[in-house]
């Protein structure tokens, strides 16, 4: 009896080491780093053990405990912490996640739940075939062929039996959608979230509440506007009241939506994202449905100006990687990340789903920015509130920072191309000119405090008009 015992001992042995990677197969892993300390300037290989709010622990891979004030950490090392950090946030989430299904039993298909079930049907067929034998031997004393092949065989059969019942679970996990991880919400780190803004403060200003980031801003970018645009509609940067109760608003509790709105036939009206230097970001494909940037309208850094002299992008700031570094560019309005092109541990982009992300591990869903279309954003990963006055293709996401037209929409200028645009030195107006075959066009436009707009419009023949709104 003994003899089946640790036969019986080892099978759960197999299985429960089998079960430790379940849902690690492609979870990203810290293992095996460079961290530096900053100040000392010592380096040392490790991977990440455990960190609290200020301190992070290594294990070297001598087998040390290394410990280092995250504030010390280079810029490589803070994202891995705040990385994992996320991590595990999502991997409690995930339980939890779980725990809600089971309650509501509304997930038939959860992957994890199936080698679960795998797992325990062959420890119970196990002991089945362990106490049959042990009747067969003792009581009937015959012993079975399946006995004759010895327990090592036994043992490498249940081992294979489990092991196909994982490749399943994992080849199905890999697509990392909500029904296979059984992941259907996260909750973002506003702290986290807030340190992807700190290259553009003061000009952005954030908080948060339960519910919402909120992102504070004028609307205008520390770069320079409207070079570039071949396709002119007239309008002009000026500065938006994006403040207040009018702040943009990101979910802090994003959840999954069952069936991604796509952004080909929806979200035509108002943006789908904020950047994280509080410019708005819209669909790639304009109100007319045609691709902004591939028909001229958009200026050098992927932007221009809607019916309120509203600036905006509609493809990827890819440009502000240069201040962002490697956290994310900007957030859409159903709650996740958008990210440039690389990945947040500093590592190539891997391959994007029609919403334009994908979620590796167990971490949170993310986007990426790209400079092909759709850009941004392929389709809302998340679940969204829309504006119920409006409708397909021209819907839009609520919440949504509004803009107020000070003057009559423009009307395009044909063959106009915008060759320059300038500060007047005030910070309270610009100048820019344009070209219409070889001969030049201005408008040059200020702003009180109260709120008063002149502008000059100098037309290419040379006739100067003057309006005040
Ligand atoms: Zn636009
Ligand atoms: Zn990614």
């Amino acid at each position: 009896m003994a003899k089946y015992l640790m036969l019986l001992l080892i099978t759960v042995f197999i299985h429960s080491s089998v079960f430790a990677h379940i849902g690690g197969h492609n979870a990203a892993s810290s293992s095996d780093k460079i961290w530096e300390n900053t100040r000392t300037k010592e380096k040392f290989r490790g991977s990440f053990l455990y960190a609290t709010e200020k301190t992070v622990f290594i294990e070297t891979i001598d087998g040390k405990l290394q410990e280092i004030p995250i504030s010390l950490l280079s810029e490589s090392g803070k994202q891995i912490v705040t990385f994992e950090k996320q991590r595990i946030t999502s991997l409690n989430q995930h339980k939890f996640a779980q725990f809600k299904y089971k309650a509501n039993n509304s997930e038939a298909n959860n992957t994890n739940q199936q080698s679960l079930t795998y797992l325990y049907l062959l420890l119970l067929s196990g002991i089945l075939v362990l106490s049959i034998s042990w009747i067969y031997k003792r009581i009937i004393h015959v012993q079975p062929l399946f006995l004759k092949m010895g327990y090592g065989t036994l043992a490498i059969i249940l081992f294979w039996a489990y092991g196909t019942a994982c490749k399943k679970s994992s080849a199905s996990s890999n697509t990392g959608t909500a029904s296979n991880t059984g992941i259907t919400s996260f909750t973002n780190n506003p702290l986290s979230m807030d340190s992807a803004f700190n290259p553009y403060k003061p000009a952005v200003t954030t908080s948060w509440n339960s519910n919402y980031f909120l992102i504070a801003s004028n609307g205008l970018p520390s770069h320079n506007m409207m070079v570039g645009i071949t396709a002119w509609q007239q309008q002009v940067p000026i500065p938006q009241a994006y403040t207040g109760t009018n702040a943009w608003s990101i979910p802090l509790n994003p959840s999954y939506a069952t069936s991604p709105l796509s952004t080909k036939t929806n979200l035509m009206k108002g943006a789908v994202a904020v950047a994280v230097n509080g410019i708005p970001i819209f669909n790639a494909l304009n109100n007319r449905g045609e691709d902004s940037y591939a028909i001229g309208e958009l200026d050098q850094w992927g932007g221009h100006c809607g019916k309120a002299d509203d600036y905006h992008y509609h493809a990827a700031p890819l440009h502000l990687q240069a201040s962002s570094g490697l956290k994310p560019i900007a957030y859409a309005l159903d709650g996740f990340a958008i990210y440039g092109n690389k990945e947040p541990d500093g590592t190539s982009m891997t391959s994007l789903d029609t919403c334009h992300g994908h979620a590796i591990g167990n971490a949170a869903y993310h986007y990426h920015g790209t400079t092909n279309y759709p850009y941004v954003v392929g389709a809302m990963k998340g679940k969204l509130s829309l504006d119920p006055s409006t409708t397909a293709p021209e819907n839009q996401i609520l919440p949504q920072a509004f803009t107020k037209p000070i003057r009559p929409a423009g009307t395009p200028l044909s063959g106009a191309s915008i060759t320059a645009f300038t500060s007047n030195g005030t910070n309270n107006g610009y100048l820019l000119e344009y070209m219409i075959g070889t001969k030049k066009g201005a408008i040059q436009y200020s702003w009180t405090s109260a709120g008063k707009y002149s502008f000059t419009f100098t037309d290419v023949n040379g006739n100067v008009s003057t309006q005040t709104y």
